[in-house]
């Protein structure tokens, strides 16, 4: 996977940058695939809540729809996985901003229905209600009933409203992933002050990055959940959290941990599992001996009428396959980087799977050292979000936190070419203003599209919109001055807009990506920008010249139009003679070749200008009235 770089900034916060606490909490959330939490910072401490019963801090990533309509989530909904799969959504993270055909691999997977109806491409859930109508539910929507059940919670907590929230995300998410959170944030009324990649608040829960002690340090962050495994570097330059690659199994994680105790049993003890309570029986025990085994040697449970037993070394022996895939995803990571196991300064154990001993013992002798699992490693994150919030309402000093946008962003401009406007790697909140004008004589519209991606030809890089700037005044080319400036917010949100200076024509646009690109896809542009760098450069160059033959072609041309009183036949017929090279040179695609019939008619028609520009002042000295 290419290097690529999103993340945060930890530096010195200006006065005016700080968002105000006056009255509210901010709050910190982990909207996670499995498990879902909120916590706030509470006398300089992060804490993440309970429910009313005060028992557990996770709410369980499952939304249930009853049949009239109305939803349960979390612990409530866990039961309905298994009598009605069909209206109980789990997992619903892996959707959120992708499209149906993002989907089709992993489609199968899920006990209820993804389908491709809706015209913005985002998946949707078909939920079977008993009046027989379907409903169809967006992932945004699905997202913001589990942020709601958070949000209700910590209200409870505090005996307040809350409405502002950080809220966090891989760090492999693009921008269409990042907006869906976001808006699901929105749904679920909270203001979501800012997206931040999970490595990060991760780091910032342990305390690093929040002092300049930290500059220059380098950290892994392991992170192993019930069904998925990602690992990030990151390093803390000039206050900034760079992701310096990321890597991992989207389909591996306790659940594995958990089918891998389940085979165990099944072949041992020959079971019978032909009931899908029996299915599902049987893993929920294994799961129990699986966290039994964090603590414990040995694990003896009852099932169907059998004692199974399992002891910590034959667990082992069964999940070290699966923990080596996880060391291997490290080792990419660090390859990715550029860096050795040594350059590794912390690493940070994340997800309620790090909990398995096997499993800390193995990453700290992959990287040398030890782990940083002191903090509940289900709650890392969320305590992290926690701090991010409570740096952004002000209650600490010294620190702001910013992003870097990992694709450029940038136009199209004649000929087809991308005009990068916000480069990548760029901070973020930013705004960038560039100045066009039109190519063409009493142009009134102009098209603005959108792109992003690395590449020079626009065809290679990713749309993400386009509009039309209309109105403009008709004038000759090159005259309107039409400024282009980029708006991107801290959460890759991008506004365009586009003014005409001379007639104060305005027209802009917020870009809402419909579709996500896979981080495997963001890794694959980045790549292909490397690897096409050539061609690219050579294409580049070929509508550069196409673009300036066009324009030279459009004015040689009006020259003659213009000058027909004075110029000889002679001399008509030379410029035709050239002009008509240069168009059968911009025909063919040889950059070499247009070049070289722009300079003949460059030189053939300069002097001949430089006439025309004589009598024109000649003439208009005479039409004033001043004395020769
Ligand atoms: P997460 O997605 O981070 O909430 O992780 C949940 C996963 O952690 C599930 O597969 C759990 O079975 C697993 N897990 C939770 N507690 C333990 C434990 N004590 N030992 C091993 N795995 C655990």
């Amino acid at each position: 996977m290419a290097k690529y770089s999103i993340d945060l900034q930890a530096g010195k916060v200006k006065e005016d940058e700080a968002v105000s606490s006056v009255g509210e909490t901010i709050v910190g959330i982990d909207l996670g695939t499995t498990n879902s939490l909120v916590a706030h910072v509470v006398e300089g401490k992060a804490v993440a809540v309970a429910g009313p019963d005060g028992k557990s801090v996770l709410v369980p990533s499952i939304v249930h729809f009853n049949s009239d309509g109305t939803t349960v989530v979390g612990d409530a909904a866990r039961g309905y996985l298994e009598t009605q799969p069909e209206r109980t959504i789990y997992s619903v993270k892996r959707l959120l901003g992708k499209s149906f055909r993002d989907l089709t691999d992993v489609k199968d997977r899920f006990g209820y229905r993804i389908i491709d109806e809706d015209e913005d491409r985002l998946v949707k859930v078909a939920v079977h209600s008993e009046d027989g109508r379907e409903r169809y539910y967006s992932p945004i929507e699905l997202s913001a009933e589990i942020l709601k059940t958070l949000k209700a919670r910590i209200e409870q907590e505090l005996g307040t409203a809350v409405s502002r929230a950080v809220i966090t995300v891989p760090a492999y998410f693009n921008d269409a992933q990042r907006q869906a959170t976001r808006d699901a944030g929105k749904l679920a009324g909270l203001d979501v002050l800012r997206i931040v990649n999970e490595p990060t608040a991760s780091s910032l829960a342990y305390g690093i990055g929040l002092t300049d002690e930290d500059e220059g340090r380098t950290i892994a962050v392991y992170d192993l959940g019930g069904g998925t495994f990602d690992v990030s570097l990151l390093r803390i330059e000039q206050g900034i959290f760079e992701v310096l690659s990321t890597n991992g199994d989207t389909f591996l994680g306790g659940d594995d941990f958990d089918q891998a105790i389940v085979d165990h049993w099944r072949t041992g003890y020959d079971l019978e599992l032909d009931t899908p309570e029996l299915r599902g029986g049987i893993r929920l025990l294994a799961e129990r001996a699986k966290k039994a085994l964090s603590t414990d040697q040995q694990f003896t449970g009852d099932f169907d009428g059998k004692v199974l037993n399992l002891t910590r070394g034959e667990f082992e022996n069964r999940v070290r396959p699966l923990v080596k895939r996880t060391l291997a995803s490290c080792d990419r990571a660090l390859k990715d980087a550029g860096l050795g196991k040594e350059d590794i300064d912390h690493v940070i154990m994340v997800g309620g799977s790090t909990r398995v001993p096997l499993i800390k013992q193995q990453v700290s002798d992959f990287f040398g050292k030890q782990v940083n699992d002191s903090l509940d490693p289900d709650q890392v994150v969320a305590l992290g979000a926690a701090i991010q919030a409570d740096v952004l309402a002000g209650n600490q000093q010294d620190v702001l936190l910013l992003d870097i946008t990992p694709l450029s962003l940038g136009i199209e401009t004649v000929g087809g070419l991308m005009d990068p406007i916000i480069p990548r790697n760029s901070k973020v909140p930013t705004k960038v203003g560039r100045k066009y004008t039109t190519s063409v004589d009493g142009q009134v519209k102009l098209k603005v599209a959108v792109y992003q991606g690395e590449r020079d030809m626009v065809a290679d890089n990713r749309k993400l919109g386009e509009f039309t700037l209309e109105n403009i005044p008709p004038m000759p080319a090159g005259i309107p001055q039409i400024e282009i400036h980029f708006y991107l917010d801290a959460d890759g949100i991008l506004r365009v807009k586009a003014t005409e200076h001379r007639s104060g024509t305005e027209q802009s646009v917020t870009i809402k990506s419909q579709y996500g690109i896979s981080d495997e896809e963001m890794a694959l542009m980045l790549m292909d920008s490397l690897q096409n760098a050539e061609t690219d450069m050579a294409a580049r160059a070929l509508a550069e010249a196409r673009t300036e033959a066009k324009n030279v072609l459009l004015s040689a041309r009006k020259f003659i139009r213009q000058n027909e009183s004075w110029l000889t036949s002679g001399q008509v017929h030379e410029i035709e003679r050239f002009v008509d090279a240069l168009a059968k040179s911009v025909e063919g695609d040889d950059k070499d070749e247009i070049n070289h019939r722009l300079e003949e008619l460059n030189t053939f028609t300069t002097p001949l200008a430089h006439e025309a520009l004589d009598r024109n002042v000649a003439a208009a000295m005479k039409g004033k009235g001043v004395e020769e």
